[in-house]
């Protein structure tokens, strides 16, 4: 990886190395030697900078599909090393009721339902593949500070502290997360959808080793995830929580002291897993479902945060972002491939087109789920504890939703099939 140098063409410029942002850096320079592209990636923060918002305290549940985007890039093995837990079984309850089921790995011909990391061990493990390759452009802490788009060409001003510098490219991604400056600057339009919820997310230790299952508790005010962890610093038996509640209650959760909010949590989760003896520093994140109207443009592309934010329930965020990833490589190594410009607008919507039926289908699945399980409607609590325990007694409907959680929806990419682009 070069730091920012005077070379000012490139083939593909990617605002925002966040999660998206860096992983398609690393899918795109993995077609070389065969397909060498010159990418450049701007980016705020530094990956280990105390602000940088995407790897942060959280984890993220990395689907198995996901999982084998990273083998195929190589990652897999330095992102196990650094610490990926296993998820062997997932048991899913509606607190208050009898409905009740588990997914169970095995059931799914797989060894895992997928895998628990930490986004800071996420962010090493990219920005540490990202500095091996030669054809890729750091700049960072560095923003974009205006674009202007003709047929041919994108030109991009950015700034670095008080400098600034002028690139070119064929392709702009942006990446940039929610609250996107490209997206907003091209004036695309999203549909949005308050939730009056925000999760709180913190790392808990319990007294009984968690055997690799997670759970997600659905609760009156919002669904309650426990997701496994690998120990750390002598501290085993952890677990990633995140707890949604409603807006009004979550600066009292966040004033609590810890084993107020532990007592709390205890008695809004049960004993399943046992008791819950140390916390670590709460942050909450206000939910949203976000979506574009267009996801390109001739010369542009939105991905990842930047094109959809999502409710955290099933974990899908990030694991969505990531099949934009693989598509968007494909689409543009291919297009090299036969000699076509992949910033042209028809190449572009080959990409939108893949996308669109994996996109519609997890957010209207994941804001469903948040609906279903909020609302104390009787007929509609009944409905849905029904729906549980049928999907406990019918291996058909589990292998359905397991398939879907693992991430296999729609045409699976070439990365997602351990084939590499080239
Ligand atoms: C509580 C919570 C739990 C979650 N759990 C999961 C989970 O278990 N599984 C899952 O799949 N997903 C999960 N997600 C979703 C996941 O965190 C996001 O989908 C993911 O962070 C999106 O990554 P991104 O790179 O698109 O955007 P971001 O993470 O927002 O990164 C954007 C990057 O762009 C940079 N940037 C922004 N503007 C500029 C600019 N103008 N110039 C240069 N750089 C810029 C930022 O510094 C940042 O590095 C969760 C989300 C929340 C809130």
């Amino acid at each position: 990886m070069e730091n920012n140098t005077n070379k000012t063409e490139f083939d593909v410029i990617i605002v925002g190395g966040g999660l998206v942002g860096a992983s398609l850096a690393c899918a795109l320079a993995s077609a070389a030697p065969k397909v060498e592209l010159k990418i450049a990636v701007i980016e705020n923060y530094a990956f280990d900078h105390e602000q940088q918002p995407s790897f942060d305290s959280r984890t993220v549940a990395l689907s198995y599909s996901s999982r084998e985007i990273f083998e195929t890039l190589g990652l897999w093995s330095q992102i196990e090393k650094l610490g990926a837990c296993a998820i062997e079984e997932i048991h899913v309850s509606d607190r208050g009721h009898m409905g009740l089921t588990h997914l169970r790995a095995h059931e799914q011909g797989s060894e895992a339902l997928g895998y628990v990391v930490e986004n800071q061990l996420l962010g090493k493990a990219l920005y540490q593949r990202l500095s091996e390759y030669k054809n890729i452009y750091l700049f960072c802490p560095a923003s974009v500070a205006s674009f202007t788009t003709d047929k041919q060409l994108v030109e991009v001003k950015i700034t670095e502290g008080d400098k600034e510098a002028l690139l070119s490219t064929r392709l702009l991604v942006a990446a940039d997360g929610g609250q996107s400056f490209v997206r907003q600057q091209a004036d695309i339009k999203t549909r949005n959808l308050e939730y009056n919820q925000s999760a709180i997310i913190t790392n808990i230790a319990c007294d009984k080793p968690h055997n690799n299952i997670a759970y997600e508790r659905f609760t009156d005010s919002g669904p309650l995830a426990l997701l496994p962890l690998n120990d750390c610093e002598g501290i085993s038996n952890r677990y990633s929580l995140v707890w949604t509640l409603k807006n009004e209650q979550v600066e009292k959760y966040l004033a609590m002291d810890d084993e107020t909010f532990l007592a709390a949590l205890q008695q809004r989760f049960g004993i399943r897993a046992g008791q819950f003896i140390k916390t670590a520093k709460r942050v909450s994140y206000p939910l949203e479902l976000m979506r574009v109207k267009e996801s390109v443009r001739q010369r542009l592309a939105i991905i990842g945060n930047a094109a959809h934010t999502l409710h955290p329930v099933a974990g899908q965020g990030f694991n969505l972002g990531l099949r934009d990833v693989a598509s968007l490589a494909e689409v543009v190594i291919q297009a090299r491939l036969q000699q076509e410009d992949f910033g042209e607008l028809y190449c572009l919507q080959k990409y939108e087109a893949w996308r669109k039926r994996d996109l519609l289908q997890t957010s209207l699945s994941t804001d469903s789920l948040v609906r279903l399980f909020t609302t104390n409607f009787l007929p509609v609590v009944v409905a849905r504890n029904m729906a549980l325990l049928a999907m406990d007694m019918l291996p058909g409907m589990k292998i359905n939703m397991g398939r879907q959680a693992m991430g296999f929806v729609g045409k699976v990419s070439r990365l997602a099939r351990g084939l590499p682009l080239v």
